[in-house]
């Protein structure tokens, strides 16, 4: 991040504003909104501000800039078209340590003016950092489409509730679920509409009716992830992971993916099975027991589709046996999530009438598969977990009669910015595993299909470069 957002008290604080045009209307009446006491310093005032003056709300010094009428401010902000004095004002508010912003002038300013959304006491603000203050508007405006206008007495009700709800809730993620029902239910509805009396009134009753001394009920959410691109993850994983209270995520889940789950919620890493510091298998599935008995909200989330070389049946199993309530949420499986990135259809009239997913697990150094079933002609194959093996599984496919030439492709990291995709064939995957430095989470694809690549291949991003 660039700048800290923060919300500023400037309540009866002195402020002062240079430059007595337009622009220092905006900036002005910003800080009279705030509740701030504000000197405007201009030789002239255009007329709004001069009517200002008239009525009391901003005090006006009508000579020129000098560096001590900052003593004692608490905010600095230059709007005038000399970027001579404009440059004094920056340098003049840094040395006093006060925060200072210059209108269009980022490399002077300490602060930057977000985008604001305003339904007080609701406030949200957005900033792209000075890059691009339309971006910024306009991210403003879909935002404004989405925020009820009644937000801002919502919060009010709520806050006038705030106590009482403490004093029957005292475990706080029982309280914490009190409030989503509320919030999630007919009550903003009824502020939306008008009905403030109805609102208040159906507030008081839900606190009545509810037993705020019951221990919390958790829930467990087993959350597929999808293979890394966050733009995979359904809704329904979206909104589970935003009202998580405990998060126990995969080596597999993406950096982006992680982010999107709500910010307070703890994380535990549980990391995977080539992993040495990966819990054993039967420790997640306690640690999920356990986590839910304490009343929390669990999501387990793992990369891709939980149920397509997730364990995740295992984990639901010993829920389902300890009676702990679950919701198992699809995601979009490395297999799909890679062939689509990689503009490589696993089926296709012409090449391929079947696809196969399969693990390359080496087990004992061998990999264990039914190869007969596999190297079947105009039929995909995709291994998971198969990059170790891919000598073997590459040696038994044109044992078991796939010829020699038949196209395959690697996948690594697919669906995000990092991913690349390397083809070749039978003969010449393990090779190209070990000269292109191969790393996994890798896909490999075996199969007519893959001669499609080329023509079909749209998503070329450009690589992370430091970046997670
Ligand atoms: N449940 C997961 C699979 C877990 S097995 C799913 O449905 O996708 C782990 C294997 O998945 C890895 O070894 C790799 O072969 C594959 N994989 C997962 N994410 C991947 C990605 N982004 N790119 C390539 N392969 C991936």
């Amino acid at each position: 991040m660039d700048f800290l957002p923060v919300f500023l008290n400037l309540k009866g604080r002195p402020c002062a504003v240079i430059g007595g045009g337009e622009v220092a209307v905006r900036k002005v009446s910003l800080l009279l909104e705030a509740g701030a006491q504000v000197a405007v310093y201009a030789p002239v005032l255009c007329e709004t501000l001069g009517r200002w003056v008239k009525e009391g709300k901003v005090r006006h010094v009508s000579q020129e800039f000098r560096p001590e009428v900052l003593d004692g401010c608490v905010l600095a902000i230059a709007a005038t078209d000399d970027t001579g004095v404009n440059r004094q004002v920056s340098e003049a508010a840094k040395a006093r340590n006060i925060p200072v912003n210059v209108v269009d002038q980022p490399d002077l300013c300490t602060f930057i003016m977000p985008s604001i959304i305003d339904r007080s006491p609701v406030v949200v603000a957005v900033s792209t950092g000075g890059a691009s203050p339309v971006l910024a508007r306009l991210i403003r405006a879909r935002l404004e489409t989405l925020i009820p206008a009644g937000y801002g007495r919502l919060a009010t009700l709520v806050s006038s509730f705030r106590d009482k709800v403490k004093q029957r809730f005292t475990h706080p993620p029982r309280r914490r679920q009190f409030w989503e029902e509320v919030l999630q239910g007919h009550i903003p509805e009824l502020i939306y509409s008008g009905q403030e009396e109805a609102a208040h009134q159906a507030l008081q009753q839900k606190i009545d009716a509810a037993d705020g001394a019951r221990a919390p009920v958790g829930e467990v959410y087993l959350v597929g992830g999808g293979p890394g691109d966050p733009d995979l993850l359904t809704f329904r994983a979206l909104r589970l992971m935003q009202q998580a209270d405990v998060v126990v995520y995969d080596r597999l889940v993406s950096p982006a993916v992680l982010d999107l789950v709500r910010r307070d919620a703890e994380r535990i890493y549980a990391g995977k099975e080539r992993d040495n510091h990966a819990l054993p298998q039967e420790d997640i599935n306690q640690l999920l027991v356990r986590l839910a008995r304490e009343g929390k909200r669990v999501v387990r989330l793992k990369g891709g589709d939980p149920f397509i070389f997730g364990r995740g049946g295992e984990e639901i199993e010993t829920l389902a046996a300890e009676g702990i309530p679950f919701q198992v949420v699809p995601g979009i499986t490395a297999a799909a999530g890679c062939a689509s990135y990689a503009g490589i259809p696993l089926t296709h009239r012409d090449y391929a009438q079947s696809v196969v997913f399969v693990t390359g697990h080496l087990q004992d150094g061998t990999v264990n598969l039914n190869w007969k079933a596999l190297a079947q002609p105009d039929q995909t194959i995709v291994f998971y977990m198969g990059l170790h093996g891919v000598e073997s599984i590459c040696r038994e496919l044109i044992k078991h009669g796939l010829p020699a030439d038949m196209p395959a492709a690697l996948v690594q990291q697919g669906t995000t910015r990092n991913q690349r995709v390397l083809t070749g064939d039978l003969r010449s995957l393990p090779k190209i595993v070990e000269q292109a430095k191969v790393k996994p989470p890798t896909l490999i694809i075996v199969g007519e299909v893959i001669k499609l690549h080329e023509k079909l291949s749209w998503f070329h991003p450009t690589p992370a470069t430091g970046d997670r």
